[in-house]
């Protein structure tokens, strides 16, 4: 390592770690600032982030709002999203010539669509802000010095620092979280988030491919219900819906070790009570149709047909004949079909962490932490972690510009 001794080392090259270093230097020029990344190049991920087109935040901007999607650290964050939120960031690209345009649906991404155009960008703004990138360099250890800092041990050999700001992110044998503990903090164990339910259920095999536009899936026996579009997969259950759910009962899906029941609506606009009345209705309007033919509801006629293969019903039912029992099994599938889920799949477009650095021993305002004098958290190493939409790279954006600034002050001694 040359040079064994620098004002701030920031430990991992992802989005927080170089926004907080870029942020850091801009406001304590005279400061030396180094980040350290495990990996051979910077921001990895951000390059593969998005399908590859960088998914960078999103247009919301009312902390509460955003709050919402944070399953985990959204409280915490609402303060600091109203110092440095998604306007804010979509600001910061702006003025290093990165235009970022919002799809319909509120995501935002640059204009050339390719996620090197952000990862070009914040390298670029790390150069000129005089950060010393250094790749192939793991943190591996952290301790207190009596001279108030840090002693640390890196794969180039030990270095010292004035300040230390943890960014190494959400993955598994994570340096920083040792380092994190090491220093007397609290790391909720981590728990993948943001994932796809596996099921087997041959009701699912002939609806492969079928996106339903709104649809509610709940955890059998328990609150947690999440609404929204719905895809079956050649794997069992996915889409927004499931992700939701994935994320809002991370920890609970993971001590029961993905193996549990879901029960899902497919027609959650339409009350129990006007699906029966539309069940009376195809029996009075088309007596002679086929009862698998012929579906009662708006929703794909695949579906109907796996419906009513399961409940059994005899060979070419038609309306007429429909039993009272028989109209109710199908009125509950409807509303309530139930599948056993037998574990998950990642969601290949984005997958994050849940657990990390608690946040009741690191200050909002700062991202400081609240037990070591010095020592800086920023990204997903955090217990924080949002939805898919870009609210985790802000996530990272805000805490990193938080947790910048306030390592200058501190070493600025303001
Ligand atoms: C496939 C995929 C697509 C995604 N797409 C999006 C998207 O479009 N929008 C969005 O908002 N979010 C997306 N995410 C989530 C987002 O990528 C993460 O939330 C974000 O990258 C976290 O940033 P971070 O800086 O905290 O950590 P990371 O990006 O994980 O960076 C941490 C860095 O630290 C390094 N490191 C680890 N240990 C050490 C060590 N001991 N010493 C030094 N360095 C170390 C790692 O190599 C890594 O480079 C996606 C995630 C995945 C997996």
């Amino acid at each position: 390592m040359t040079g064994a001794s620098a004002d701030l080392v920031v430990a991992g090259a992802g989005p927080a770690g170089v926004f907080a270093a870029i942020r850091c230097r801009e406001l304590a020029p005279a400061a030396r600032v180094i980040v350290l990344e495990r990996g051979r190049e910077p921001l990895r991920k951000v390059l593969i982030s998005g399908g590859g087109r960088c998914n960078v935040t999103n247009v919301r901007t009312d902390p509460r709002e955003l709050a919402q999607f944070y399953p985990r650290g959204g409280r915490e964050l609402m303060g600091p999203f109203t110092r440095f939120g998604p306007a804010e960031t979509v600001a910061w690209f702006a003025r290093r010539g990165v235009e970022l345009r919002a799809q319909p649906d509120g995501r935002y991404f640059p204009v050339t669509d390719s996620s090197r155009t952000v990862v070009d960008a914040l390298l670029r703004a790390a150069r000129e802000a005089g950060v010393e990138l250094r790749p192939g360099c793991g943190l591996r250890s952290a301790a207190r010095a009596a001279d108030g800092g840090f002693a640390l041990e890196t794969d180039a050999g030990p270095l010292r620092a004035r300040a230390l700001l943890l960014a190494t992110g959400g993955g598994s044998g994570n340096a920083g979280w040792t380092a994190a503990a090491d220093l007397g903090h609290t790391v909720a164990p981590p728990v993948p988030s943001l994932f796809t339910f596996r099921c087997r259920d041959p009701r699912l095999r002939d609806l492969a491919g079928i996106a339903f536009t709104d649809a509610e899936v709940r955890l059998a026996g328990a609150k947690p219900r999440r609404r929204g579009p719905l895809l079956v997969t050649h794997d069992g259950l996915s889409g927004p819906a499931v992700l939701l759910l994935s994320a809002w009962s991370a920890r609970e899906l993971h001590a029961l070790d993905y193996r549990f029941d879901v029960l899902v609506d497919w027609i959650p606009a339409v009350t129990e009570a006007a699906v029966g009345e539309a069940l009376a209705a195809a029996r009075r309007d088309h007596p002679r149709r086929q009862v698998r033919t012929l579906a009662p509801v708006v929703l794909p006629q695949r579906l109907w047909e796996s419906l009513v293969d399961g409940a059994a019903l005899p060979d070419g039912r038609i309306w007429a004949e429909l039993t009272r029992d028989e109209a109710a099994t199908l009125v509950d599938d409807l509303k309530r079909t139930h599948f056993s889920i037998d574990g998950q799949s990642p969601f290949k477009e984005e997958f994050v962490t849940c657990g990390g650095v608690a946040l009741r021993e690191v200050d909002p305002r700062t991202f400081a932490s609240r037990l070591v004098p010095g020592l800086y958290f920023a990204g997903e190493l955090l217990d924080v972690d949002g939805v898919t939409g870009g609210f985790n790279f802000q996530g990272c954006w805000t805490t990193g510009w938080l947790a910048g600034s306030a390592a200058a002050s501190y070493l600025s001694g303001d």
